[in-house]
Protein backbone atom coordinates (compact mmCIF):
# COMPACT_ATOMS: atom_id res chain seq x y z
CA UNK A 1 0.00 0.00 0.00
CA UNK A 2 1.95 2.93 -0.89
CA UNK A 3 1.78 6.15 1.43
CA UNK A 4 -0.17 9.10 0.31
CA UNK A 5 -0.02 11.19 3.22
CA UNK A 6 2.63 12.77 4.69
CA UNK A 7 1.93 14.30 8.57
CA UNK A 8 4.94 16.21 10.28
CA UNK A 9 5.44 17.66 13.84
CA UNK A 10 6.47 21.57 13.89
CA UNK A 11 9.12 22.47 16.78
CA UNK A 12 12.73 21.01 16.06
CA UNK A 13 11.38 19.22 12.27
CA UNK A 14 10.21 21.87 10.38
CA UNK A 15 10.60 24.90 12.50
CA UNK A 16 13.90 25.22 14.20
CA UNK A 17 12.07 26.03 17.82
CA UNK A 18 15.71 25.56 19.79
CA UNK A 19 17.60 28.40 17.57
CA UNK A 20 15.24 30.78 18.24
CA UNK A 21 14.45 29.72 21.55
CA UNK A 22 18.33 30.02 22.38
CA UNK A 23 18.35 33.43 20.61
CA UNK A 24 14.84 34.61 22.36
CA UNK A 25 16.29 33.55 26.29
CA UNK A 26 19.35 35.42 25.52
CA UNK A 27 18.35 38.63 23.77
CA UNK A 28 15.38 38.96 26.59
CA UNK A 29 17.90 38.39 29.46
CA UNK A 30 20.69 40.57 27.87
CA UNK A 31 17.40 43.61 27.62
CA UNK A 32 16.98 43.27 30.95
CA UNK A 33 20.43 43.10 32.27
CA UNK A 34 20.14 39.65 33.79
CA UNK A 35 22.44 37.82 31.73
CA UNK A 36 25.11 38.21 34.95
CA UNK A 37 23.20 36.18 37.05
CA UNK A 38 23.78 32.92 35.00
CA UNK A 39 26.85 31.66 35.33
CA UNK A 40 27.69 31.67 31.67
CA UNK A 41 25.07 32.45 28.29
CA UNK A 42 24.94 28.59 27.82
CA UNK A 43 23.74 27.92 31.61
CA UNK A 44 20.87 30.19 31.02
CA UNK A 45 19.51 28.36 28.05
CA UNK A 46 19.98 25.18 29.73
CA UNK A 47 18.26 26.20 32.82
CA UNK A 48 15.53 28.01 30.80
CA UNK A 49 15.04 24.30 28.47
CA UNK A 50 14.89 22.68 31.81
CA UNK A 51 12.18 24.89 33.58
CA UNK A 52 10.12 24.76 30.01
CA UNK A 53 10.19 20.85 30.17
CA UNK A 54 8.89 21.03 33.84
CA UNK A 55 5.94 23.48 33.08
CA UNK A 56 5.35 22.05 29.37
CA UNK A 57 4.54 19.11 30.82
CA UNK A 58 1.87 20.32 33.82
CA UNK A 59 0.06 21.80 30.80
CA UNK A 60 -0.19 18.54 28.59
CA UNK A 61 -1.27 16.99 32.11
CA UNK A 62 -3.77 19.30 31.78
CA UNK A 63 -2.76 20.97 35.10
CA UNK A 64 -1.91 24.36 34.00
CA UNK A 65 -3.56 26.52 31.13
CA UNK A 66 -1.14 27.70 28.30
CA UNK A 67 -0.93 30.99 29.39
CA UNK A 68 -0.66 29.67 33.00
CA UNK A 69 2.61 27.27 32.08
CA UNK A 70 4.04 30.81 30.54
CA UNK A 71 3.32 32.37 34.23
CA UNK A 72 5.07 29.74 35.81
CA UNK A 73 7.89 29.82 33.69
CA UNK A 74 8.69 32.93 34.07
CA UNK A 75 8.74 32.60 37.89
CA UNK A 76 10.51 29.70 38.47
CA UNK A 77 13.49 31.17 35.68
CA UNK A 78 14.13 34.02 37.88
CA UNK A 79 13.39 32.43 40.96
CA UNK A 80 16.59 29.84 40.05
CA UNK A 81 18.16 33.23 39.22
CA UNK A 82 17.73 34.17 42.59
CA UNK A 83 14.70 36.28 42.67
CA UNK A 84 11.98 36.27 45.22
CA UNK A 85 8.77 35.69 42.58
CA UNK A 86 6.60 33.70 45.63
CA UNK A 87 4.53 37.12 45.08
CA UNK A 88 4.71 37.91 41.61
CA UNK A 89 1.58 38.89 40.56
CA UNK A 90 0.14 36.87 37.29
CA UNK A 91 -0.01 40.47 35.18
CA UNK A 92 3.88 40.63 35.66
CA UNK A 93 4.84 37.17 34.66
CA UNK A 94 2.80 37.25 31.68
CA UNK A 95 4.48 40.71 30.64
CA UNK A 96 8.28 39.21 31.59
CA UNK A 97 7.32 35.93 29.24
CA UNK A 98 5.46 38.54 26.74
CA UNK A 99 9.37 40.10 26.45
CA UNK A 100 10.84 36.84 26.17
CA UNK A 101 8.31 35.71 23.21
CA UNK A 102 8.82 39.42 21.12
CA UNK A 103 12.54 38.21 20.98
CA UNK A 104 12.23 34.94 20.45
CA UNK A 105 9.60 35.56 17.94
CA UNK A 106 12.31 37.88 16.05
CA UNK A 107 14.32 34.69 15.21
CA UNK A 108 11.76 32.57 14.41
CA UNK A 109 13.36 30.85 11.60
CA UNK A 110 12.48 27.39 9.17
CA UNK A 111 14.78 24.74 8.92
CA UNK A 112 16.94 25.08 5.50
CA UNK A 113 15.29 21.19 4.23
CA UNK A 114 11.71 22.19 5.20
CA UNK A 115 10.16 24.33 2.47
CA UNK A 116 11.93 22.11 -0.10
CA UNK A 117 10.79 19.09 1.07
CA UNK A 118 7.25 19.98 1.24
CA UNK A 119 7.31 21.77 -2.06
CA UNK A 120 8.73 18.46 -3.10
CA UNK A 121 6.42 16.11 -1.79
CA UNK A 122 3.21 18.54 -2.35
CA UNK A 123 2.16 17.61 -5.71
CA UNK A 124 2.13 13.64 -4.98
CA UNK A 125 0.86 14.06 -1.43
CA UNK A 126 -1.37 15.37 1.16
CA UNK A 127 0.63 16.73 4.13
CA UNK A 128 -0.52 17.36 7.41
CA UNK A 129 0.49 18.91 10.91
CA UNK A 130 0.19 17.05 14.18
CA UNK A 131 2.02 19.41 17.17
CA UNK A 132 1.43 18.93 20.71
CA UNK A 133 1.33 23.14 20.78
CA UNK A 134 -2.07 24.52 20.56
CA UNK A 135 -2.49 24.89 16.34
CA UNK A 136 -2.99 29.07 17.67
CA UNK A 137 0.64 28.64 18.47
CA UNK A 138 1.78 27.20 15.42
CA UNK A 139 -0.19 28.54 12.16
CA UNK A 140 2.12 32.00 12.89
CA UNK A 141 5.49 29.81 12.81
CA UNK A 142 4.31 28.32 9.63
CA UNK A 143 3.06 31.54 8.40
CA UNK A 144 6.09 33.88 9.30
CA UNK A 145 8.39 31.33 7.80
CA UNK A 146 6.69 30.71 4.93
CA UNK A 147 5.39 27.00 5.34
CA UNK A 148 1.75 27.77 5.90
CA UNK A 149 0.56 27.37 1.93
CA UNK A 150 1.36 24.05 1.64
CA UNK A 151 -1.12 22.85 4.14
CA UNK A 152 -4.74 23.24 3.93
CA UNK A 153 -6.26 24.43 7.39
CA UNK A 154 -8.05 21.46 8.44
CA UNK A 155 -5.14 19.50 8.10
CA UNK A 156 -3.52 21.17 11.51
CA UNK A 157 -4.04 19.33 14.20
CA UNK A 158 -2.67 20.75 17.58
CA UNK A 159 -2.91 19.81 21.01
CA UNK A 160 -5.99 22.25 21.63
CA UNK A 161 -7.31 20.29 24.65
CA UNK A 162 -5.03 19.48 27.55
CA UNK A 163 -4.73 15.62 27.81
CA UNK A 164 -4.88 15.24 24.04
CA UNK A 165 -0.85 15.11 22.81
CA UNK A 166 1.33 12.53 21.31
CA UNK A 167 1.68 9.64 22.04
CA UNK A 168 -1.49 9.14 22.98
CA UNK A 169 -2.52 7.69 18.94
CA UNK A 170 -5.92 9.69 19.12
CA UNK A 171 -4.13 12.58 18.40
CA UNK A 172 -2.48 10.75 15.29
CA UNK A 173 -5.34 9.21 14.00
CA UNK A 174 -7.07 12.84 13.65
CA UNK A 175 -4.41 14.28 11.89
CA UNK A 176 -4.81 10.74 9.72
CA UNK A 177 -8.43 11.67 9.42
CA UNK A 178 -8.31 15.39 8.48
CA UNK A 179 -6.22 14.06 5.21
CA UNK A 180 -8.99 11.26 4.75
CA UNK A 181 -6.59 8.73 4.24
CA UNK A 182 -6.14 5.69 7.14
CA UNK A 183 -3.43 5.08 9.18
CA UNK A 184 -1.51 2.92 6.78
CA UNK A 185 -1.47 5.24 4.44
CA UNK A 186 0.27 8.01 6.33
CA UNK A 187 3.87 8.67 7.15
CA UNK A 188 4.61 10.80 10.36
CA UNK A 189 7.80 12.76 10.25
CA UNK A 190 9.05 13.91 13.85
CA UNK A 191 12.45 14.70 15.97
CA UNK A 192 11.27 13.70 19.33
CA UNK A 193 11.69 9.65 19.37
CA UNK A 194 9.12 8.46 22.06
CA UNK A 195 6.49 10.84 21.35
CA UNK A 196 6.98 11.27 17.67
CA UNK A 197 8.26 8.06 16.31
CA UNK A 198 6.97 5.58 18.92
CA UNK A 199 3.64 7.33 19.15
CA UNK A 200 3.25 7.42 15.49
CA UNK A 201 3.84 3.31 14.94
CA UNK A 202 1.52 2.63 17.87
CA UNK A 203 -1.36 4.47 16.06
CA UNK A 204 -0.65 2.71 12.73
CA UNK A 205 0.88 5.60 10.56
CA UNK A 206 4.19 4.79 9.27
CA UNK A 207 6.74 5.93 11.58
CA UNK A 208 10.01 8.62 10.29
CA UNK A 209 12.30 9.95 13.28
CA UNK A 210 14.23 13.15 12.44
CA UNK A 211 17.67 12.56 14.09
CA UNK A 212 19.38 15.78 13.14
CA UNK A 213 21.96 15.54 14.94
CA UNK A 214 22.35 11.55 14.57
CA UNK A 215 23.34 11.17 18.89
CA UNK A 216 21.59 8.28 18.92
CA UNK A 217 23.59 5.04 19.71
CA UNK A 218 21.09 3.12 20.82
CA UNK A 219 19.87 0.80 17.97
CA UNK A 220 16.08 2.08 17.21
CA UNK A 221 12.58 0.03 17.24
CA UNK A 222 11.20 -2.41 14.68
CA UNK A 223 9.58 -0.50 11.90
CA UNK A 224 10.88 2.79 12.61
CA UNK A 225 12.84 4.97 9.92
CA UNK A 226 15.44 7.24 10.59
CA UNK A 227 16.06 10.43 8.77
CA UNK A 228 18.88 12.62 9.75
CA UNK A 229 17.58 15.93 7.11
CA UNK A 230 14.17 16.23 5.89
CA UNK A 231 15.56 16.11 2.03
CA UNK A 232 16.03 12.42 2.50
CA UNK A 233 12.20 12.53 3.09
CA UNK A 234 10.78 11.78 -0.59
CA UNK A 235 12.96 9.09 -1.49
CA UNK A 236 12.72 6.97 2.02
CA UNK A 237 8.83 7.50 1.69
CA UNK A 238 9.11 5.44 -1.75
CA UNK A 239 11.47 2.95 -0.44
MG1 LIG B 1 9.36 18.42 17.83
Amino acid sequence: MPIRGVIFDVDDTLFDYSGSEQAGILAHLHHLDLLHRAPDPQSAVTLWREVMREQYARFLAGELTFAGQQRERARQFLARLGEDTTTMPDETAAAWFAGYTAHRNAAWTAFPDAAPTLAALAPTHRLGIVSNAPIDQQRPKLHATGLLHHFDDTALVGSDRPGEAKPDPAIFRTGCARLGLPPHEVAYVGDNYDLDALGARNAGLHPFWLDRTATRTAPVDDGIHVLHTLTALPAALHA
